[in-house]
């Protein structure tokens, strides 16, 4: 009996060990992370954590605040675009992203352009084909799928230089009257901003920010966590000149891995409504989920990381604007 008693202290003694991964603060094992690490990252901070030696946790502490998680904020710009979502009709290429979403028990946040949310509106007629769905029939579907649409402008300009020309009141203008066309689909006002290429002067994201937007970027200025990962899937469209080598999945991993090696381990994922980037979806939600990721919208992203911290989480203003390649697609 006392060996028993023994061979089960090991035991969870064993599991201890195991579940002592960077972003794994319940007692239990997680396949992705077997290596014991005392600190996690949050927000991009390094918060030291005291691994339990005399207590283990249950397996069923669900608390999200107490989960660790490493988290994957899936989003898509530029819809909606309905062929893309429910599938081309032209040859068969394949099942539409939403369908490969719920496949996949995966929710996921649309950064939807405000004029394709017009009635009959079906895209945009010279490239995108027509399936008879209108992008507000679009939205309303993904709205009750169970996704989020947040706010990437009406006009899907690059507000920079829309600035220059037009003034700044017309960027606030037009990141608004994105919000109005998403509230009238959806009844609840946008809290995310994206803006194309996310180029954005400081001056209209601090104004912006002061109307309660919360503004995505990629400035190096802001903790990794609330850092776009830029998956640059739009390099993979038409004649694909540029796309990531080997693959863009692979892109994708390797980017996240270098982040991981910095100990960040929840990732907004950014990547466009576009038919060739709905095909690597199941490969690439297939292996996060092996590495132990959970899906979630980037409302619930930004409470659990918010969670993670003793303060809301602050955005850093951006000092210099991104050069990337135009998006404008
Ligand atoms: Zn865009």
């Amino acid at each position: 009996m006392r060996q028993i008693r023994m061979l089960l202290f090991i035991a969870a003694l064993a599991a201890l060990n195991g579940c002592a991964g960077p972003n794994n603060i319940r007692a239990g094992i997680d396949p992705g992370n077997a290596s014991p690490v005392s600190s996690q990252s949050i927000a991009g901070v390094m918060v030291s954590k005291k691994i339990p030696t005399a207590k283990i946790r249950p397996v069923a502490d669900t608390s999200s605040a107490f989960r660790g998680d490493k988290l994957i904020a899936l989003t898509f710009d530029d819809g909606p675009r309905p062929y893309v979502l429910f599938g081309s009709k032209e040859s068969n290429r394949g099942p539409g992203l939403v369908d490969i979403l719920d496949q996949n028990g995966v929710k996921a946040t649309f950064f939807v352009v405000g004029w394709r949310l017009t009635p009959k509106t079906w895209g945009e007629p010279r490239h995108e084909e027509n399936i008879g769905v209108s992008c507000v029939d679009a939205a309303e579907q993904l709205i009750r799928r169970g996704h989020e649409l947040e706010d990437h402008t009406y006009s899907h300009l690059e507000l920079r230089s829309a600035e220059k020309k037009n003034g700044e009141q017309w960027v606030m203008h037009d990141v608004d009257r994105g919000a109005q066309a998403i509230k009238a689909v959806t009844g609840t006002q946008p809290r995310y901003v994206r803006p194309p290429d996310w180029i954005l002067t400081d001056d209209a994201r601090r104004d912006l920010q002061k109307q309660g937007y919360r503004v995505l970027t990629i400035s190096q200025e802001n903790p990794m966590a609330l850092r776009d990962v830029n998956s640059l899937d739009y390099l993979c469209a038409g004649k694909a000149v540029g796309c990531p080598k080997p693959s863009l999945p692979d892109a994708v991993l390797q980017q996240i891995e270098q982040r991981e090696k910095r100990s960040v381990y929840t990732h907004i994922l950014a990547f466009h409504e576009l038919s060739t980037t709905a095909a690597i979806m199941p490969r690439l939600i297939t292996d996060l989920k092996a590495r132990g990721y959970r899906f979630v919208t980037l409302t619930e992203y930004m409470k659990l990381i918010e969670s993670k911290t003793s303060e809301p989480v602050k955005q850093a203003a951006m000092t210099k604007p991104p050069s990337v390649a135009a998006l404008s697609r």
